[in-house]
């Protein structure tokens, strides 16, 4: 129950649920053992130069962190390539939606999202008194054209996850080009790349290139391919003038000093990364071939993760899997309620998915 004195945008939100803790289910089905499909973290950990910088950064916790992140600013300007004013930071890349919201939508201004899509795009935009525009999918792909068409003058931001979230689905270099081409230059497009490292099509849009000449903000995460997902730590790349006026809005130490060390070691770790890629291109490859073998509709995913087409019988087989100590998606939240969402995990853990679902599906 929310507090009835609660801004009236704050009164019609539903809270987001996240995934479930190991721990919980452990407590709750008196399992030792429970691998968590859930949340899109890293299958082999954290980063283990990450880890190593963490260690040797502990006995600095008594000092607040730099504000700037002057280090990890630095190193990363280097390695992408643009202007160090032309990056922010933030607690997890879902901070940047928050300040991008703070910092450009008034109330009643419009926010275009796609449903389904990363849920907290519209529950911030609505925290914000924006008035929120959803543009369902097409075949579990973004359907672009369709958003266009609902841009007016009181268009403020448009919300892309790209790839998608929870269809793993992209949107292509050309739908995208097509999008920018004629859009009100004042329209800001929010280019949410969570899951960038993954993708390895071809025709999938480079967009740092145009943020140059474009009202939009690129934002990318450590919480995916870095493994760094407790410690919260993303960024976004935008003209300095907006990235300006998300630091306007910002809290001065929002990403703290462990979160940065740790982000500027796996920066670094170009083995972790690719043998991380390489995790997940061999999982996203057994668990697809599993699928088709039982005849079960998945779409096809560009990220570490895949949806899964159940039926009416999703539910209940997300809580049988559970029971099992496998947490998955359940995807009612995001109104799919006939499919789940697996993370793709190591190997072992991939096999024991597909053990268990199959024990559901033969009960
Ligand atoms: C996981 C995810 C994020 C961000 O995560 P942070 O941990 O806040 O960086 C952002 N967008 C999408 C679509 C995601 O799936």
């Amino acid at each position: 129950m929310i507090d009835r004195r609660a801004r009236a945008s704050v009164k019609s939100l539903t809270t987001y649920q996240p995934g479930k803790p190991i721990e919980d289910v452990k407590r709750q089905f008196k399992l030792t053992s429970v691998i968590k499909l859930a949340s899109n973290e890293n299958a082999l950990g954290p980063s283990p130069k990450a880890v190593a910088a963490l260690r040797r950064a502990t006995s600095g916790v008594h000092r607040y962190p730099d504000a700037t992140c002057r280090e990890l600013r630095g190193r990363l300007a280097k390695k992408l390539r643009v202007d160090p004013a032309s990056l922010i930071f933030g607690n997890g890349s879902d901070e940047l939606i928050v300040l991008a919201l703070r910092a450009f939508v008034d109330p009643g201004d419009e926010v275009v999202v796609a449903a389904p899509t990363f849920l907290i795009y519209e529950l911030q935009a609505r925290a914000c008194g924006a008035s929120v525009v959803v543009v369902p999918l097409k075949e579990y792909r973004y359907d672009l054209r369709a958003m266009k068409t609902v841009v007016t003058p009181h268009t403020k931001l448009v919300f892309i996850a790209n790839p998608d979230n929870p269809t793993g689905t992209y949107v292509t270099k050309k739908e995208f080009s097509a999008f920018l081409r004629d859009l009100p230059s004042d329209v800001i497009v929010f280019m949410d790349e969570a899951y960038y490292e993954f993708v390895e099509a071809g025709d999938y849009p480079q967009t740092l290139p145009q943020v140059r000449d474009r009202s939009l903000i690129v934002t990318r995460t450590f919480s995916k391919a870095y493994g760094l997902a407790g410690l919260r730590v993303g960024y976004g790349i935008a003209q300095p003038p907006m990235i300006a006026a998300m630091e306007a809005v910002r809290e001065p130490f929002n990403v703290n000093s462990l979160a940065q060390v740790a982000a500027t070691a796996a920066l670094e770790d170009t083995q972790f990364l690719s043998r991380t890629l390489r995790t997940i291109r061999e999982g996203r490859r057994y668990l697809t071939s599993e699928l088709d073998a039982l005849h079960v509709r998945h779409v096809p995913s560009a990220t570490n993760f895949i949806l899964i087409e159940l039926g009416p019988g999703a539910a209940e087989i997300a809580q049988q899997l559970l029971e099992r100590g496998v947490i998955v998606r359940e995807m009612s939240g995001w109104k799919l309620s006939g499919c789940i969402r697996v993370t793709i995990g190591t190997m072992t853990e991939n096999r024991r998915f597909m053990q268990a679902l199959k024990q559901c599906l033969t009960q």
